[in-house]
């Protein structure tokens, strides 16, 4: 299995728009959060931010057996928008029979909790109407099989509902929890991953938990490695290379958008 991290950055991104600080100016481009899953077989692609479009293109992803999303944020789910509106393409070339529910022809599977779907229904009724979306509610506990990849959502804190999800394959086991404040001391499925993406705003700019907080996860899950994302030169007024020496010397890694390892 490979993963590769498609989105480095905060809810805001780098740069942040419009920015002139010099840490938005001299930084790499951190995107939203995502996490790309491949075997031969399968593609599974985790969060659809509003960097979904570009994330894609740069990896040449054309077929996704399955995205999942942690929760309803913008920066985690508004990419939905972004897919259901290539809807359009079908208007331009099919204006005779466009009913708003064309998309590549094609059908794309999102699994999320409950929160997230009851999200899409009040504030984007149309895309929860949109029949080529396929939203599967998928709740903490809950396991999802795609091909030879099993993915197991567990609940966390931080917002109104969000989880967080194991993905295993051949006894390799991946933890993407990008937003968190704490993970709960009574699950064990997160347990001795070979690698965990973890929340990692532990540099003075915390937004969603406090440094002992989030230190405190990242021993629970008993990883192997631990990649911090959600990261932000702009916010924590650091430089790229100090933010990494930083990680490091916690024993921490700060990975920039599409690096990848094969587990
Ligand atoms: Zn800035
Ligand atoms: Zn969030």
């Amino acid at each position: 299995m490979k993963i590769t991290l498609l989105g480095s950055g905060d809810a805001i991104g780098m740069p942040v728009p419009m920015c002139d600080c010099e840490y938005c100016q001299e930084s790499e481009k951190r995107r939203r959060p995502g996490l790309l899953v491949e075997t031969d077989d399968d593609t599974l692609v985790f969060e659809l931010s509003p960097d979904i479009k570009e994330q894609l293109h740069e990896l040449k992803v054309c077929e996704v057996d399955a995205f999942f999303v942690t929760h309803h944020h913008f920066d985690h789910f508004s990419g939905i928008r972004e897919l259901n509106h290539i809807a359009i393409e079908e208007h331009v070339l099919n204006p005779g029979d466009f009913d708003y529910n064309g998309w590549h022809g094609r059908e794309i599977t999102v699994y999320g909790n409950q929160r997230t779907w009851n999200y899409l229904q009040e504030k984007q009724s149309h895309i929860a109407e949109n029949e080529n979306i396929s939203f599967e509610v998928m709740g903490a506990g809950e396991k999802v099989e795609i091909g030879e990849v099993t993915t197991e959502a567990f609940k966390v804190e931080h917002g109104e509902e969000t989880q967080g999800y194991v993905i295993q394959k051949d006894g390799k086991k991946v933890v993407y929890v990008p937003d968190v404040r704490n993970i709960p001391e009574d699950e064990d499925c997160y347990e001795d991953a070979d690698i965990v993406l973890m929340e990692g705003q532990l540099f003075g700019a915390e937004s969603h938990g406090y440094t002992e907080e989030i230190e405190q996860n990242i021993e629970q899950v008993k990883a192997d490695r631990t990649v911090l994302v959600n990261i932000s030169e702009h916010l924590n007024q650091m430089h790229t290379e100090k933010l990494e020496k930083t990680a490091e010397e916690k024993g921490y890694e700060i990975w920039n958008d599409f690096e990848s390892v094969e587990l």
